[in-house]
C-alpha cells in the first residue's frame, strides 16, 4: 500500500551530494567514539528508562487509535515525556488523515448451524446496514485464487480467505497475511462481493483474539464491510463449510470513516555540537490499535528510541551531529506520519546521516543490514563489531529499509539500517487485545536500547557520511 513512485538517481545528484564519487574517502568512526559506544552498550543493558517509558505510556494512556481522544492524550503525554527526558528541542508537525472510528462489532453463523463468531472490523471498513449484513460465504484458499475467480461466483456473497500464518524468527508469513488483509477486501469488492472475512493475520492458534489491521480502502464510498475472525473461529467456520451445504453469516459492524483529522508527529532533538543541521534519526509510532494497549506495537519501539537517546543525552557532551527521535502519528492506518514527514523533509534528505525505526516488538535484535554508500561499509562494519557481543549478526548482502515510517525517508534517499527483532512470538499478539505490557521482557527490551544507542551515537560521530541523497535508495528495502 501507498508505495511512492520510484525516483531516478542521476549522476549529477550523486556528485552534488558527494555520493559514490571516485574521490570519496571511506567513512570511519574514530577510536574514541567506538570506546564510548561500547560503554553506552554496556550501560544500556542495565538501564530501565525504556521499560519505565512503555510501562507509563500503556498505563497512563492505554490504547491509542489514531484520531481518538486517547491518541490526543498520548500526544500530550509524549510532549511532556520528551521534555522530561531533557531533549534540547521538542516540537510537533501536523499529519492529516481520514478519521476511522470503531463502535461495535458482532458476527454469527446464521445457517446451517446458528452460533456466534468472534471477529473484529478492519481499518477503513464501513459499517453494515441497520440490522446487519446477512449473506452466503464463498471460501478461497488464497488471494491469487480470489483474483482468478469468476465474479459471478462472488457477487453478493461474503468472501472468506483462510490463510494460516506460522511462527518464524523473521515473521515472513506476515507479508502474505497482511497482503490478504490489505488487498483482499479491495479485490472482493471489485468482483461485487457484499463483505469480506479472513482468518486473522496472526500466529496464535488457541486464543479467541482476532487481529485487526488496515485494509486498502481509502474512499468510504468505495468499500465493503471487512473483518477478521480469530483463529479458533476461522477453524470453526471452515469445519461448517466442510459440510458442503450453503453457509450463511451475519456481520453487524458499526464503524467507518468520519471526515478528516489532523494529528501530529512529536519530535525531540539533541542538538549536535559540531553539525547541528546533520541528523541521525530514530523513533517509533505513537498510535496503536484500539483492542490492546499498544505495548509491543509500538509503545516498545518509541520507548527503545527514547531510552537510547536518554543515554546519549547523559554523556558529558552532545555528539557531533543532532540525534532526533520521532514519535510518528498514525502509522497503523497507512504510514500517515511517516509519509507526512518524508514529504515535508524530502529536500533536506542529504542532511540525514542515517535512520532506523523500531516497530517489530520488544524481543532482541538478531540481525542488522544497511543501505549505505559503498564507502560507508567499513563504518557499518565498525558498528556491527560493537553489536556482535550482544547477539546481532550483520549481513552485508541484505539491504536496510529504515523500519515502517522511516522507510518513507529512505525512499527519498536517506541511508538506512534494518535492525530485525526476533519476531517468533510477535504475531501471536500483534493488533489484538493481547498486545499488553506483560509481553515485554525488560532485559530483552534493554538489548534493543543498547543496539539503538550504539548505532545512533556512532553514526553521529562518524568522519564522513553514509550517502544520503535524493533518490539514492529509491525502491530499496520497502517495509510497509
Ligand atoms: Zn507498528
Amino acid at each position: 500500500m501507498h508505495r511512492p513512485a520510484l525516483t531516478l538517481l542521476t549522476a549529477g545528484l550523486m556528485l552534488a551530494y558527494g555520493l559514490a564519487s571516485a574521490a570519496d574517502a571511506p567513512t570511519t568512526i574514530p577510536a574514541a567514539a567506538v570506546q564510548t559506544a561500547e560503554q553506552l552498550r554496556d550501560k544500556a543493558l542495565h538501564d530501565d528508562t525504556a521499560y519505565k517509558t512503555v510501562e507509563a505510556l500503556t498505563t497512563e494512556v492505554g490504547e491509542r487509535l489514531a484520531g481518538s481522544a486517547n491518541d490526543a492524550r498520548a500526544r500530550e503525554w509524549a510532549i511532556a515525556k520528551f521534555k522530561a527526558l531533557g531533549f534540547d528541542k521538542v516540537y510537533t508537525e501536523p499529519v492529516t488523515y481520514p478519521l476511522w472510528v470503531r463502535r461495535s462489532e458482532h458476527g454469527a453463523i446464521v445457517a446451517p448451524f446458528p452460533q456466534s463468531l468472534t471477529l473484529t472490523a478492519l481499518g477503513y471498513s464501513p459499517g453494515t446496514p441497520k440490522g446487519g449484513l446477512t449473506a452466503e460465504v464463498v471460501q478461497f484458499p488464497s488471494l491469487d485464487a480470489l483474483k482468478a475467480a469468476n465474479p459471478a461466483t462472488v457477487k453478493g456473497k461474503i468472501v472468506y480467505i483462510g490463510y494460516r500464518m506460522h511462527r518464524t524468527k523473521d515473521g515472513r508469513d506476515y507479508g502474505i497475511g497482511s497482503s490478504i488483509r490489505i488487498d483482499g477486501p479491495v479485490v472482493a469488492m471489485g468482483k461485487g462481493a457484499a463483505g469480506f472475512l479472513l482468518r486473522s493475520a496472526g500466529t496464535d492458534a488457541n486464543s479467541r483474539t482476532p487481529h485487526t489491521g488496515v485494509t486498502g480502502f481509502t474512499d468510504p464510498a468505495k468499500s465493503i464491510p471487512a473483518a477478521a475472525l480469530s483463529n479458533p473461529d476461522a477453524d470453526q467456520l471452515e469445519r461448517v463449510l466442510a459440510y458442503g451445504k450453503p453457509v450463511t453469516v451475519k456481520l453487524d459492524l458499526d464503524c467507518g470513516i468520519e471526515g478528516q483529522y489532523t494529528g501530529y508527529n512529536v519530535i525531540g532533538d539533541l542538538v549536535g555540537r559540531k553539525h547541528p543541521d546533520q541528523v541521525v534519526v530514530i523513533g517509533g509510532h505513537l498510535d496503536s490499535w484500539d483492542l490492546g494497549t499498544g505495548a509491543i506495537d509500538d509503545g516498545a519501539g518509541l520507548a527503545i528510541a527514547l531510552g537510547a537517546a536518554k543515554l546519549i543525552h547523559d554523556l558529558p557532551q552532545r555528539p557531533d551531529r543532532t540525534v532526533r527521535v520521532i514519535a510518528f502519528a498514525n502509522e497503523e492506518m497507512g504510514l500517515w506520519g511517516g509519509r507526512a514527514y518524508a514529504d515535508k523533509h524530502a529536500a533536506e534528505v542529504g542532511k540525514f546521516q542515517l535512520g532506523s525505526e523500531s516497530d517489530l516488538g520488544a524481543d532482541p535484535v538478531w540481525q542488522m543490514s544497511a543501505s549505505v554508500k559503498p564507502e560507508a561499509r567499513g563504518a557499518i562494519e565498525q558498528i556491527a563489531k560493537v553489536l556482535a557481543p550482544i547477539g546481532v549478526a550483520y549481513d552485508p548482502k541484505l539491504p536496510g529499509g529504515g523500519g515502517s515510517d522511516l522507510s518513507q525517508m529512505h525512499h527519498k534517499g536517506m541511508a538506512a539500517l534494518s535492525l530485525d527483532q526476533d519476531a517468533t512470538y510477535y504475531f501471536d499478539w500483534h493488533h489484538t487485545a493481547n498486545d499488553t505490557l506483560d509481553k515485554i521482557d525488560p532485559k530483552k527490551l534493554a538489548q534493543n536500547v543498547a543496539v539503538y544507542a550504539v548505532f545512533t551515537y556512532m553514526a553521529a560521530q562518524a568522519n564522513g557520511d553514509f550517502g544520503s541523497a535524493p533518490g539514492a535508495f529509491a525502491g530499496d528495502g520497502a517495509e510497509e
